[in-house]
């Protein structure tokens, strides 16, 4: 994991997929059992089960993300007065006026992303950036089905946060940036996918720029009457192909470092 700072480049393309530890394995190599059930009172990977039999049955169709939606231990990236609620079918609050998305958002958004036109062809997706790391949650789930993830946080106290959530997970292929989400990170272009976890009125030129032809942005957006809609875009060899999907309540996304 590098933080801040651009990773090296060329990223291994061509190279067979690193296999990633499992997350929840890695957690409690590094901190102990007690860590991983602490503030739960349970053994975490029972409810967590629950709550993937519940992704399942609301549709969630893919094994691989309800597989990693099963191993990240969600409860790790809220506080830990939050952390019995961490598998409950809601957003939690990450601090700084910011949320961590329910989990059915989060599984529906992922999914969403690895039908990209062209990813049947890449095996794993190559690279994908998510604007928005907030906790790091998204970017742990999304660490176990991509190669490689860059992710973009604005607020600095926020990403030195996620980055010490994260530690723990040795996830290597988890790229975390401080920078201003809207501009992309164009380092790492083009992109097999491109997630956003916070909605603006319009979707910046940049993320459209730095998609790859086959790849595929899934981003909530302002939509008419003021409530947001979540929104696909297929970049195909003959052009973007857009689609508009459920109404969907998300953070504002704005601009700057903060
Ligand atoms: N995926 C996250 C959810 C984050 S909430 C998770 O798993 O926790 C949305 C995040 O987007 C907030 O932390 C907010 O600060 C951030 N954000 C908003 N506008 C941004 C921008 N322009 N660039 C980068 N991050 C942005």
């Amino acid at each position: 994991m590098t933080a801040s700072r651009k990773p090296g480049f060329p990223a291994r393309l061509g190279g067979a997929p690193k296999p990633a530890a499992s997350p929840a394995a890695g957690a409690r190599a590094a901190a102990g059992p007690a860590a991983v059930t602490q503030g739960l009172g349970m053994d975490s990977d029972a409810v967590r089960q629950r709550m993937v039999r519940r992704l399942a049955q609301a549709g969630i169709g893919r094994a691989e993300v309800l597989q990693s939606m099963g191993s990240v231990p969600r409860h790790l990236f809220v506080d830990t007065a939050l952390a019995a609620q961490a598998y409950e079918e809601t957003s939690l609050p990450i601090g700084w006026g910011q949320t961590i998305s329910k989990p059915a958002v989060v599984a529906r958004m992922v999914d969403l992303l690895l039908g990209a036109p062209g990813a049947q062809a890449q095996g794993k997706l190559a690279r994908v950036l998510e604007i928005g790391t907030g906790c790091g949650y998204q970017a742990a789930v999304l660490a176990q089905l991509v190669r490689e993830v860059y992710t973009v946080e604005r607020l600095r106290a926020m990403h030195e946060r996620a980055r010490d959530r994260l530690r723990p997970l040795r996830l290597a292929n988890v790229h975390l940036i401080l920078g201003d989400g809207m501009l992309g990170y164009a380092p790492g272009a083009p992109y097999a996918g491109i997630i956003a976890a916070a909605g603006g009125e319009q979707l910046p030129d940049a993320w459209c720029e730095q998609l790859a032809v086959g790849g595929r942005l899934v981003a909530p957006v302002a939509g008419a009457g003021g409530g947001q809609a979540l929104m696909v875009i297929d970049r195909t060899a003959q052009g973007f192909v857009q689609n508009v999907l459920e109404a969907v309540h998300f953070v504002p996304l704005k601009s700057g470092v903060a």
